[in-house]
């Protein structure tokens, strides 16, 4: 769109404010708003001046002079402003004019950047499958601060319908009714109808949404694939429209890996795929799950490098507590077309040639999606440049029931890293695959893991509520 354009929706639109958006390195989308009758064609080509000292994990004070580039493809009207307002995502540039080499969404763009002088394809495409809870919130009925982290899964079958604990209990609406129960279980319908209402609105093609198989209040909505960049921008969109709607219902959203114990977390499966002009590169008829050469060493590429991969799609202390046996969340670095506790699945079902994609289920939504989608794609094409035959190093096809293999054949298996410690380590040891086409800096890599040991030291040095019922009586 061009900045013409732009000025025109404006004027249309009767829109009185600019909110000029970035995002942080975890991901998260900070704004400034300016009046629209201080908008002009050349604030989108000067851009619009920040302090990037005070956003976690840039600058340091002594450089904090930042500029917002804004880019005009991606405005949207925002549906929650009482005043109308009109939203754009910028990149971040220093004040000489370059490229900030940490701003998350310049190096979505270089590495779709990279992807076109590999000579392996013009485009990859991106869809996440991104789950979510919404929970009452119970600051509104008690005053108080909710602390869910302390529920375990028995409490939580009973807790997140909050309003009637006690009483008899055999009198109730079960709160879980496993995967795509109809209501009254689901209580949440017209909440993701509304979300996916605002959603359409705000630009995006919506597919479906349905319960999720968690305790009631866990959904899911999906939209479209799309270029990389684009899908990171869909997906902030789709967390700012999930958590505030949420609000006006006076609840509260979480992404959260897992925010409830003993009960399946939320995850961002991604399904990813590359094509040159209009032809597909994944699709082969009649190989294994008709997936090309191509693919398979894509799945090479993910599989060889996901222990630092997980550092950049699952960065939290709290992602490891989803990826535990027994919630259909992957622990085994293998493929497979039906195996859900594979970390690459095949989707097989109603799936044409330009549908054929590999699904990568170990992220979730603590992830930057720009980070983690440039991340996958960089694993994948160093995958399929060195031909990384995923079947020749142990990752698979593993079709069989995990639970009927001999404990030998187990042992051949190898499981995601149990900790953001254990992930950070691993891509310590291995991110030349990232540096490729200049896509990260070594200094943005140093600079993460010095930002994510910091949380996670964070958590480690705080007491656990479960310490108590494990040490206090000593
Ligand atoms: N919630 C599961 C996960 O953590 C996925 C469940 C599903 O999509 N069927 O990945
Ligand atoms: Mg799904
Ligand atoms: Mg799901
Ligand atoms: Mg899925």
């Amino acid at each position: 769109m061009s900045i013409q354009n732009v000025m025109s929706i404006i004027k249309e639109k009767g829109i009185e404010f600019v909110d000029f958006r970035f995002v942080d390195l975890s991901g998260k989308a900070h704004h400034i708003t300016v009046p629209a009758s201080e908008v002009s064609e050349e604030t989108f080509e000067v851009g619009v001046a920040f302090d990037g000292s005070s956003i976690p994990g840039f600058r340091g004070i002594e450089e904090s002079d930042m500029v917002m580039m804004p880019d005009t493809a991606s405005v949207f009207v925002d549906p929650f402003t009482a005043h109308a307002t009109l939203n754009v995502m910028c990149n971040i540039f220093t004040p000489e004019g370059e490229r900030y080499d940490r701003d998350p969404r310049g190096i979505a763009q270089k590495a779709e950047e990279y992807l076109q002088t590999t000579g392996v394809g013009t485009a990859a495409f991106f869809a996440p499958e991104s789950e979510f809870f919404i929970f009452d919130d119970v600051r509104y009925e008690s005053g108080q601060q909710g602390s869910f982290y302390e529920v375990d899964s028995e409490e939580a079958a009973w807790n997140t319908g909050r309003k009637e604990e006690g009483g008899n209990l055999g009198f109730k609406i079960r709160n879980k009714g496993g995967y795509v129960p109809v209501q009254p279980v689901d209580k949440q319908q017209d909440i993701r109808s509304e979300i996916v209402r605002l959603l359409v609105e705000s630009g995006l093609r919506v597919e479906r949404h349905h319960h999720e198989v968690a305790t009631a209040g866990q959904g899911e909505i999906n939209f479209r694939f799309d270029a990389l960049t684009k899908t990171a921008d869909n997906l902030l969109k789709y967390k700012y429209i999930v958590h505030n709607t949420a609000q006006q219902y006076g609840k509260v959203a979480t992404f959260m890996p897992k925010p409830l114990f003993g009960d399946n977390g939320s995850g961002m499966h991604v399904h990813q795929s590359i094509f040159d002009g209009d032809t597909p590169l994944f699709y082969e008829k009649g190989a294994y799950a008709n997936l090309s050469e191509t693919a398979m060493y894509y799945i090479g590429g993910i599989l060889h490098h996901a222990p630092a991969l997980i550092a950049l799609t699952n960065p939290s202390t709290n992602s490891f507590k989803r990826l535990v046996p027994g919630y259909e969340a992957p622990v085994n670095l293998v493929f497979s077309k039906g195996n859900r506790s594979a970390a690459v699945r095949i989707p097989v079902a109603a799936v044409t040639p330009k549908g054929c994609r590999i699904e990568f289920r170990t992220p979730d939504s603590t992830a930057n999606p720009y980070l983690a989608f440039a991340a996958m794609l960089l694993a994948g094409l160093d995958g399929i440049q060195n031909k990384i035959d995923p079947r020749k190093l142990g990752y698979g096809p593993l079709d069989k029931n995990i639970y009927e293999l001999s404990d030998a054949e187990k042992k051949e298996i190898r499981s995601v890293p149990a900790s953001l410690e254990e992930a950070l380590d691993a891509l310590e040891a291995d991110h030349d695959f990232l540096l490729k086409g200049d896509v990260f800096s070594k200094s943005f890599i140093e600079n993460y893991l010095d930002f994510k040991r910091s949380e996670a030291k964070q958590v480690a040095i705080r007491v656990h509520p479960h310490e108590y019922s494990l040490y206090f009586d000593c």
